[in-house]
């Protein structure tokens, strides 16, 4: 199976390595009609290099940004439930060479307490994570975790309501498995598209195998699976071949499913100790090239969600919402039992170290001071509104009649229960503001709903 053609990527970015503006303009007006744009024509967008060229472009993608999403800004928090891992990618803290790294999984009650930690903190969407190891990362343990995440409650009553996962490739059967169990999004980095680097970079162990990676969410969507996320690490190859890498995979999936990826995420690598690469970062991103990726992949892939981590400053995270991001994390540590611990004292045995300290409010607070809307909604994928059913709603704007809605409920249960004082007081301004601007047939509903969660009910949406 080829998914990625590497001699017609690199020939496309030679084709268009100084594209005119003419020919620009031209892609950025497809582009604005709101609909998947080609290979080439990313190639276009992904060569951009003058400053006017560039405008245009960020232009365009913060239209697209906000007639498909409008305001809304997706949170959720990872949580890493096991840092053994046999593989030796060289970028990672986790990998098996490093001997010093304190190896460690969480036990249920670990996971409980955890848990309670981030819904104290107002989250309710969880993404988990885990190295790749046989036994302490195994998919029954896995399974039994997603039990545990899900049964936890803390004192307000509030739960996670939806587990994302991201885990090694998995096997057909495996996926057999993992169908009945209740969870959203299946994620696999392919890390780089560039065969000769990941072998490079991935030394030994199962990850060592490109193809087995590569074909993963081919085995997810063919075994059950609904939805599912890809991203590239960026800094690894260059950053130009990486963007048409993810947008082939795109391609390919939609072409054989009827369904593209639910989600692109897009790393850079961050320091980890005792990982060589993230010491010298064989391909760093400068900040406007990282800017113009998110940018192209809104204008190519524009249903497609964007997620950017806390890998990135806050200045930037705040910057790309404008650009095309529509989910970012938010208070995160990124070792196991991290979040009972100081930011400083979680990186010790961290996979990477994070370059947005900020607590939960006050990432809610800024996201709300730029005039978005900060959503913990999980209201598509309880409905059922997932893959290609999801996506065929999303068109014709599924999003304006159910998740600006719910992004608004989803908030005032936020403000309601755990924001503090100013974050409330804005919190509830934008919500009034944002109510005016519903479609007419779902107003009167929405207030009233709003109503009611002022008045203590939970977990309603439409
Ligand atoms: N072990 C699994 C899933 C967890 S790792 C896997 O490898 O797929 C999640 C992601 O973290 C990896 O896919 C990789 O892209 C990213 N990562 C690893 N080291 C990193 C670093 N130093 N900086 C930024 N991201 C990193
Ligand atoms: Fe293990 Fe994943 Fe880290 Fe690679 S990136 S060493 S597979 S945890």
């Amino acid at each position: 199976m080829e998914i990625i053609n590497e001699s017609n990527i690199f020939d496309l970015l030679n084709k268009y390595k100084n594209p005119d503006s003419k020919l620009v303009d031209e892609v950025i007006s497809e582009a604005r009609k709101i609909k998947s744009l080609t290979l080439e024509q990313a190639a276009v967008l992904i060569n951009i290099n003058k400053p006017e060229d560039y405008e245009k472009l960020f232009d365009a993608a913060s239209y697209i940004k906000e007639t498909i999403y409008g305001k809304r800004i997706v949170l959720f928090a990872p949580l890493y439930l096991s840092n053994y891992c046999t593989n030796n990618c060289l970028y990672c803290g986790f990998r098996v060479g490093n001997k010093t790294l304190h190896r460690s999984t969480l036990t249920k009650e670990e996971i409980e307490r955890e848990v309670r930690i981030l819904l104290d903190q107002g989250h309710k969407r969880v993404l988990l994570l885990t190295g790749e190891h046989p036994k302490e990362a195994s998919l029954e343990r896995l399974i039994e975790d997603i039990n545990t995440v899900y049964s936890v409650r803390n004192e307000k009553g509030s739960y996670i309501r939806r587990i994302n996962i991201e885990i090694e490739p998995l096997t057909n059967e495996e996926f057999r498995i993992l169908k009945d169990v209740p969870i959203g999004t299946y994620t696999v980095f392919q890390e780089t598209y560039h065969r000769e680097t990941y072998k490079k970079v991935h030394l030994s162990g199962k990850k060592a195998n490109y193809d087995w990676r590569i074909e993963v969410m081919d085995r997810a969507l063919s075994n059950g699976m609904n939805d599912v996320g890809i991203g590239a690490l960026f800094g690894l190859f260059d950053y130009r071949f990486e963007a048409l890498g993810l947008i082939s995979h795109a391609i390919h999936l939609d072409k054989e499913f009827g369904v593209g990826p639910h989600t692109i995420s897009i790393p850079r690598i961050r320091h980890a100790d005792n990982a060589p690469l993230s010491e010298s970062i064989p391909f760093e991103v400068s900040d406007i090239h990282f800017k113009k990726l998110v940018a192209v992949l809104r204008l190519t892939v524009p249903y497609t969600g964007i997620i950017l981590s806390t890998r990135e400053t806050a200045e930037m995270r705040m910057e790309l919402l404008n650009l095309g991001v529509s989910q970012i994390s938010a208070g995160s540590r990124t070792n196991p039992g991290g979040y009972r611990q100081a930011p400083k004292a979680a990186e010790e045995d961290a996979q990477f170290n994070l370059n947005d300290n900020r607590t939960c409010n006050e990432v809610i607070n800024s996201v709300i001071r730029q005039n978005f809307i900060p959503s913990f909604c999980t209201g598509c994928y309880r409905r059922g509104r997932v893959g290609k059913d999801f996506m065929d709603q999303a068109k014709p704007g599924l999003i304006k009649l159910f998740c600006q809605p719910n992004a608004l409920f989803t908030l005032n249960e936020y403000l309601e229960d755990y924001a503090d004082e100013e974050t409330k007081e804005i919190g509830k301004k934008l919500i009034e503001n944002n109510i005016k601007i519903l479609p007419e047939q779902i107003k009167e509903k929405s207030v009233e709903i709003l109503k009611n969660i002022d008045n203590g009910e939970r977990d309603i949406f439409l």
